[in-house]
């Protein structure tokens, strides 16, 4: 096995083990393609789409939000192409019966063979349409047909005019939206890079066709430097222009945003410059305007639209898999070991800082260090824990991701020293370096650095 497929096998291992993601209905023999987000995991997912909505949303004066529903009227995604075409090319391995996606199959001599038996007796390849479908209500009937969305864009193209009307935006502007999306992947894989219900990060970003161009550069900019700043380094993601014969037909331009992760280059977002393809096509199917007036110009358009479109467990799983390390330190006693620790960027981190009391026997201590995670549980994910030895209290945080622990011990009672009455020992989990803060001084001072 290979060093990185060995790798992955590890994180996979370490986040059933300390409770990130777990295969979804498990007992019941899992759910193909489906997982749920454990304690840790749910922490570090909603910090990293608390993180998106602030930078694309909150700091900005010219984009706003939108949350809406996933199922979704038949009409609407008949309009935007995807009942007739959102499908991927698939196969039927005739020798091993296996459904294999037609364009990731390996090759051996150029033949394309079965991942999973080698066999090379393939049916044709013929379109399957990902998207899952519903009924509405209690007849049983075609009109009764909804879906489960597969993107969360359409509602932002569907509600741009309320959207405007409401919000009083001027071009450029945006609409953004976090949320679930739903797609029968034929084969869903590589953990949770590809499943069948996964969230998404859009944003629908409005302008007047003649800035279309330079809008697709910015937003690309923008998108590199919001990786960067959660902890994914720029030698590591990489900017693919899709070919034009790769792309939409009504697209004027892709970039794919990849990282390298452990089973390869992939990607995580797409930003593309969408044309007026959307709006044009809901104004046509529905009859209602959804265009725009210029109040300077006196025109009336429909504006163009540049799309980055993020993948949350995507990027939860490039963030874990950059996190992973292992290192060899040496124990108090000499003794060599190794070290898991997952390195996240401390404003990602599910666990931001632990605290501990010395030992637990001892109320006073108890009792401080209670004190200190009610003052600071109002303003991060604090974790308390008073069992077990110190060392071992901090490698569990290590594994856990928490940049800091705060350990609480007789100097903090000013016992010995009166002038170190009211500090703690702040330990840092990449340097393991200890230092003496006040108490006081501990929430500007966390707060600063998970901002
Ligand atoms: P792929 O080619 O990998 O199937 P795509 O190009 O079809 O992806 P888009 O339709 O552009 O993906 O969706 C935007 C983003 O949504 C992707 O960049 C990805 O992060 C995320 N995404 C899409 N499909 C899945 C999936 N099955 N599981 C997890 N995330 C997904």
């Amino acid at each position: 096995m290979s060093s990185e497929s060995q790798r992955m096998e590890k994180i996979v291992s370490l986040c059933k083990r300390r409770g990130f993601i777990f295969q979804a209905d498990e007992i019941y023999g899992g759910l193909n393609g489906v997982w749920d987000y454990g304690p840790l995991g749910v922490e570090l997912k909603r910090n990293l789409k608390d993180y998106w909505w602030r930078v694309m949303v909150r700091e900005r004066d010219d984009v706003v939000g939108l949350d809406g529903a996933i199922l979704t009227h038949r009409a609407a995604l008949k309009a935007s192409g995807h009942e007739d075409t959102f499908s991927d090319p698939m196969v039927d391995c005739r020798t091993c019966k296996v459904r294999l996606r037609a364009d990731q199959l390996p090759e051996k001599n150029g033949v394309p063979q079965c991942p999973n038996c080698g066999g090379k007796d393939l049916t044709e390849a013929r379109p399957f349409n990902l998207m899952f479908s519903t009924q509405m209500g209690a007849s049983a009937d075609p009109d009764s047909i909804a879906y489960l969305r597969p993107e969360t864009a359409q509602s932002i193209f569907v509600q741009f005019k309320n959207v405007l009307d409401t919000s009083r935006k001027k071009l450029p502007f945006g609409i953004a939206q976090i949320g679930k999306a739903f797609r029968n992947e034929i084969n869903p894989r590589n953990y949770i890079f590809r499943s069948r219900e996964f969230e998404q990060m859009e944003l629908e970003y409005f302008c007047r066709p003649e800035q279309g161009a330079e809008l697709l550069e910015y937003w690309k900019n923008e998108r590199l430097r919001f990786y960067e700043n959660i902890g994914l380094p720029n030698e590591k993601l990489h900017v693919l222009t899709v070919p034009e014969a790769d792309r939409a037909f009504y697209s004027k331009g892709t970039y794919d945003i990849e990282y390298d992760f452990p089973f390869g280059r992939q990607e995580l977002e797409g930003v593309a410059y969408r044309t007026d393809y959307d709006l044009t096509q809901h104004q046509k199917a529905s009859g209602k305007p959804l265009d725009y007036f210029d109040e300077e110009t006196k025109q009336r358009f429909i504006p163009h639209v540049i799309e980055p479109s993020a993948g949350v467990d995507r990027t939860v799983l490039a963030l874990l898999c950059e996190a992973f390390a292992e290192e060899t330190v040496t124990d108090e006693k000499g003794k060599s070991e190794t070290r898991t620790v997952l390195r996240f960027h401390p404003r990602i981190a599910p666990i931001k800082v632990g605290v501990f009391p010395l030992l637990k026997n001892q109320p006073a201590l108890v009792e401080k260090a209670r004190q200190v995670q009610a003052l600071l549980r109002p303003l991060m994910n604090v974790f308390y824990d008073e069992t077990g030895a110190i060392g071992r209290r901090y490698r569990r945080q290590d594994e856990a991701g928490t940049p800091f622990c705060l350990t609480i011990d007789f100097e903090s009672l000013g016992e010995r020293d009166a002038a170190l009455r009211d500090t703690v020992t702040l330990r840092h989990r990449d340097s393991m370096e200890q230092e003496r803060v006040a108490i006081a001084e501990l929430p500007a001072r966390l707060l600063l650095a998970i901002a």
